[in-house]
């Protein structure tokens, strides 16, 4: 029988040029972004104009975690208590935690059988909550049909947050991810497209929230040194009346983020091809169910679901347990109690007025998923896809 050996949570090693670049911050000792040489522009600076420059937008603020990202992004567009924000029911713990440290009222939104956020039922809560605020988790990188989005936003006047942690270097239909709201985050913790250990980034076209966003980052006075930042008058009315919730990220995380981002698209397409390959056998296996990908999706599938919409869920945790015997390891966001980072929204329990989910929970009870890391060899990933279809088959002849 075959077995698989490898760590499912083994990224890979930082680049040479980056550990290079992150010894001569340490030989600096200039480690703090505000701390430079005359002249000089801070590992931090370069990466935010590299990163704005990536995503075509005019502003970038790097911070100390996707997390700290979204919670700036929700008070800097102008999220007060009280308030009401849709989210997505199937996310990870951080989004609707930075509802919650904002203050604000998470008002959760089914899943649909893509993994997407459920349109209709986005548009029905929409309606019913009054919610003006939407913070739209594009979870596993599957992106939603960003064309009915943006209408059910304009037709309640909605301000759109995107969570971008697992689509960055995505599109829809030539469109950055991360480009549709009035802002973005995204994240460089370990297990997301880049790596950092811990880092996001917030990005915006609008010069006031941006200002409000460095502000409430933690800039102090010293704004100026932004360089992908809005002009400094734009700061005039801003820079007094924002606490400073300080969450910056440090010239060491951006020492070892610039030469990754360089490499990123290469990275992007390393991914998709490992997923097209376990695609392939995987969709030979009757009882799984891919996601059907839109043309005008263009994701980076850097993990992959599937479900078994025929199993119960005795046969589903018996795929896991017997992938896991295996060396292959698969996560089961259907399980009641929460389990390392996988969480059912049931478990958040602080949400106010928790609302029952039933579509939401049948969806996931039927879903798996796993990462794809990048040490993973095209072969491995198709080993793994020929143990997951072995398992699935033959429990499939005894169900
Ligand atoms: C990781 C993650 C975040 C938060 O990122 P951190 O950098 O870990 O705070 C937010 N949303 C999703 C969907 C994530 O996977």
């Amino acid at each position: 029988m075959k077995t698989f050996t490898k760590s499912f949570t083994q990224q890979e090693p930082i680049p040479e040029s980056a550990i290079e670049a992150a010894v001569k911050v340490m030989r600096s000792g200039r480690l703090h972004r505000y701390n430079s040489a005359a002249g000089e522009r801070s590992e931090t600076d370069l990466l935010e104009i590299e990163f704005a420059d990536y995503m075509d937008v005019p502003y970038a603020l790097a911070c100390s975690s996707g997390g700290y990202a979204l919670h700036v992004a929700l008070c800097a567009a102008g999220v007060q208590a009280g308030d009401k924000v849709l989210c997505n029911a199937f996310t990870l713990a951080p989004v609707p935690g930075a509802i919650h440290n904002s203050g604000a009222v998470v008002v959760l939104v089914d899943v649909d059988e893509n993994y997407c956020i459920d349109l209709d039922d986005l548009h029905a809560k929409a309606l019913q909550s009054g919610a003006e605020y939407l913070m739209l988790s594009h979870m596993r990188g599957h992106i939603a049909d960003m064309d009915r989005v943006m209408a059910i936003c304009e037709e309640f006047g909605i301000v759109l947050i995107e969570d971008c942690a697992h689509t960055m270097g995505a599109f829809w239909d030539g469109k950055r991810s991360g480009t549709f709201g009035l802002v973005a985050c995204f994240s460089t913790q370990t297990y997301k497209h880049l790596n950092s250990g811990e880092g996001g980034f917030l990005i915006s076209s609008d010069a006031q929230l941006m200002a409000r966003a460095i502000m409430y980052s933690g800039s102090y006075m010293l704004y100026t040194n932004h360089c992908a930042a809005p002009d400094p008058q734009v700061f005039a009315d801003i820079s007094l009346q924002t606490p400073n919730y300080s969450g910056r990220m440090d010239n060491l995380r951006a020492a070892i983020l610039r030469p990754q981002l360089a490499q990123l698209d290469s990275q992007c397409k390393r991914w998709n091809d490992r997923y097209a390959l376990m695609e392939v056998i995987l969709h030979q296996c009757e009882a799984i169910r891919l996601t059907q990908r839109p043309v005008k999706e263009q994701y980076v599938a850097s993990t992959l679901q599937f479900s078994l919409p025929q199993f119960s869920t005795q046969s589903i945790v018996e795929v896991v347990e017997q992938c896991a015997a295996r060396g292959v390891v698969l996560k089961w966001f259907g399980a009641a109690m929460p389990d390392g980072y996988t969480s059912r929204y049931d478990s958040w329990c602080y949400i106010q007025d928790m609302p029952s989910l039933p579509v939401t929970e049948q969806r996931l009870s039927k879903l798996l998923d796993m990462r794809i890391p990048l040490t993973f060899t095209e072969k491995d990933c198709q080993l793994i896809a020929q143990i997951i279809c072995e398992v699935v088959g033959e429990l499939t002849i005894s169900d």
